[in-house]
C-alpha cells in the first residue's frame, strides 16, 4: 500500500475552549484504532466563526464538535441537520458527507447511552425530572421525550426560560412535558424514577455548591443523574448516595457523546473503554 501522510481532520470550536478535555479522548481512540486522525481545539471567536466553517469545508474536515458560543450560530453554515438537533434548535457535533455539512445534537444521546449503558435504565415509560432550561437540558429532555418517557417535568429558576423551552419541546414531541417553577428547595416526588441535574450549579470552581433539592421522599431505586462532570463527583452525587440512591456522573455523557462522534466521523466502533480511561486521566481523576 502506498505511504499516505496525509492526517484526517476533525476539531472542536469555541470559546473558551483552553478546558475542554474531549481531544484527549478523541486522540486516544485514533491512536487505538491506528487511525491517521488529528482532532484540534481551536478557539473560535463569534465573529470568526463563519471564516471558521469556511476553513472547515476549505480543509475538506471530516466533522467538527462545537461548543460554547456556537452550537446554534453554526445552523446557518450547515446543509441539513438531524430531526433531533432540528428539535433541540442546536448543533454540537458536525459531520461531512460529501460536499455536505450534516448537524446533529449528540449531548442528549450521548446522557441517554449512560442511562442505558451504565445506570441500566430504559427511560420508556418512566417518569423523571430535569433541573434546568438551558442548552444540556434542552438536549437531555429531547431525547427522554423521544425515548418515550411517561412525563418529564422541567424544574427551572427562570420562570419564562423553563416555561418557553417547556412550550416548544412538548409541541415538537408530542410527548408530556410540564414545568415547574423553583421555589425555594425542590422536594424529589415519590414518583419520580430518574432525577439530572442539567444545571451548572456545582460546575468548577464553585464545587461546593449542591442543587436545592431534597432527596428525602425520593423511592429507593431513583436514579441521580448529574451533567456537570468537572468534578465528577459532585455535590448532588455525594447526596444522592448518602441518601442510598443509584447515580450517573456527568462523565458518562460526555464519554458517550463522544464516542457517538467518533463513529459518525470515522465509521468505526469506537474502543469506549480507551475513551473514558484517557477522559479520566485527563481531568485527573483516574
Ligand atoms: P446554560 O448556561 O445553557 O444553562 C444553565 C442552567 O443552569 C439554566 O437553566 C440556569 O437557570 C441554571 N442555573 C445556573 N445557576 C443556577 C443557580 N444558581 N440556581 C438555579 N439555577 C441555576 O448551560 P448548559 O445547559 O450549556 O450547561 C449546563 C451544565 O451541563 C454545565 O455544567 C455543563 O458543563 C454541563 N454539560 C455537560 C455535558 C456533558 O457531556 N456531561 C454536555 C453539556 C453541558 P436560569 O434559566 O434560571 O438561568
Amino acid at each position: 500500500m502506498p505511504a499516505n501522510f496525509r492526517a484526517e481532520l476533525v476539531a472542536c470550536l469555541g470559546q473558551p475552549v483552553d478546558e475542554n478535555p474531549t481531544g484527549a479522548m478523541q486522540e486516544a481512540a485514533f491512536q487505538a484504532l491506528g487511525l491517521n486522525w488529528r482532532y484540534l481545539t481551536i478557539e473560535v471567536p463569534p465573529g470568526a466563526l463563519k471564516d471558521a466553517m469556511a476553513g472547515v469545508r476549505a480543509f475538506g474536515m471530516r466533522g467538527i464538535n462545537l461548543t460554547i458560543p456556537h452550537k446554534v450560530a453554526v445552523i446557518e453554515y450547515l446543509d441539513e441537520l438531524t430531526q433531533e438537533a432540528q428539535v433541540i434548535g442546536a448543533v454540537n457535533t458536525v459531520r461531512r458527507e460529501g460536499a455536505r455539512l450534516i448537524g446533529e445534537n449528540t449531548d442528549g444521546k450521548g446522557f441517554l447511552r449512560g442511562v442505558r449503558v451504565d445506570a441500566q435504565l430504559d427511560p420508556k415509560g418512566k417518569r423523571g425530572v430535569v433541573l434546568g432550561a438551558g442548552g444540556a437540558a434542552r438536549a437531555i429532555v429531547t431525547e427522554l421525550a423521544l425515548a418515550g418517557c411517561a412525563e418529564i417535568v422541567v424544574v427551572n429558576r427562570s420562570v419564562e426560560r423553563g416555561e418557553a423551552m417547556v412550550a416548544e419541546l412538548a409541541a415538537r414531541t408530542g410527548a408530556n412535558i410540564r414545568f415547574q417553577p423553583w421555589l425555594g428547595v425542590y422536594a424529589a416526588p415519590t414518583d419520580v424514577d430518574l432525577l439530572v441535574n442539567a444545571t451548572s450549579i456545582g460546575l468548577y470552581p464553585d464545587v461546593d455548591a449542591v442543587p436545592p433539592v431534597d432527596l428525602s421522599g425520593a423511592q429507593d431505586g431513583m436514579l441521580v443523574s448529574d451533567a456537570v462532570f468537572n468534578p465528577p463527583e459532585t455535590g448532588l452525587l455525594r447526596m444522592a448516595r448518602q441518601r442510598g440512591l443509584p447515580v450517573l456522573d456527568g462523565l458518562s455523557m460526555l464519554v458517550y457523546q463522544g464516542v457517538i462522534g467518533f463513529e459518525l466521523w470515522t465509521g468505526r466502533k469506537a474502543p469506549e473503554d480507551v475513551m473514558k480511561s484517557a477522559l479520566r486521566q485527563a481531568l485527573d481523576c483516574v
